[in-house]
């Protein structure tokens, strides 16, 4: 099989995010079946809906090279949420570590277990930005260019942190 560009949405709320985002992109590059492409500035966000009072987000955008499926992709993205302490309680609740299979190539897919691309990417100016920094001339299957969705995307409280941050 030859390989697939894939893009991971990174995101982390707890226990020091920004040390929790750089561990995960150095997983990412050492994941096996999988070659590292490049990851995207750090970002800052508030927070966009689950519990009121969370802590601001920590968010990056990671581009893969792999031989792996859509399915065992998300797999060892999972494993690797479970081994930075990540507990799911409740939907959209602060976490250590998140990590969303944005895109796989051109595929679409409506499985709810799998959605690709991601199916709330196109509104989150925490995606769209750090997908912009590695892809600026992507095309997204299904919504079109990655530029466009950044015109549209609502306005959010967004700042790029500067690498010695
Ligand atoms: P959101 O999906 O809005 O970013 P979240 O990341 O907090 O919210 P999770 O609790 O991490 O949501 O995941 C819920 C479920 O979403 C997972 O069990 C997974 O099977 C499913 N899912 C569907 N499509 C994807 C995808 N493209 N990437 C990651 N998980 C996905
Ligand atoms: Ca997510
Ligand atoms: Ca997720």
């Amino acid at each position: 099989m030859s390989p697939v560009r894939a893009y991971i949405g990174l995101g982390s709320n707890l226990d020091d995010p920004v040390f929790q985002i750089r561990q995960a992109l150095e997983a990412l590059e050492a994941l096996p079946g999988c070659c590292w492409v490049a990851g995207s500035p750090l970002y800052r966000t508030a927070p966009l809906g689950g519990p009121p009072g969370q802590p601001d987000y920590i968010n990056a955008v990671a581009a893969l090279d792999t031989v792996l499926t859509p399915d065992t992709l998300l797999a060892a993205l999972q494993d690797l949420e479970t081994a930075h302490g990540r507990i799911r309680a409740e939907r959209w609740g602060p976490r250590t570590l998140d990590l969303d299979l944005l895109l796989y190539g051109q595929q679409v897919s409506a499985d709810p277990r799998l959605t690709l691309p991601h199916p709330r990417l196109h509104q989150r100016a925490f995606v769209l930005y750090p997908l912009y920094d590695l892809a600026p001339d992507l095309i997204l299957p299904g919504h079109g260019p990655l530029s466009e969705l950044l015109a549209r995307c609502p306005f959010q409280a967004i700042t790029r942190l500067d690498s010695a941050d």
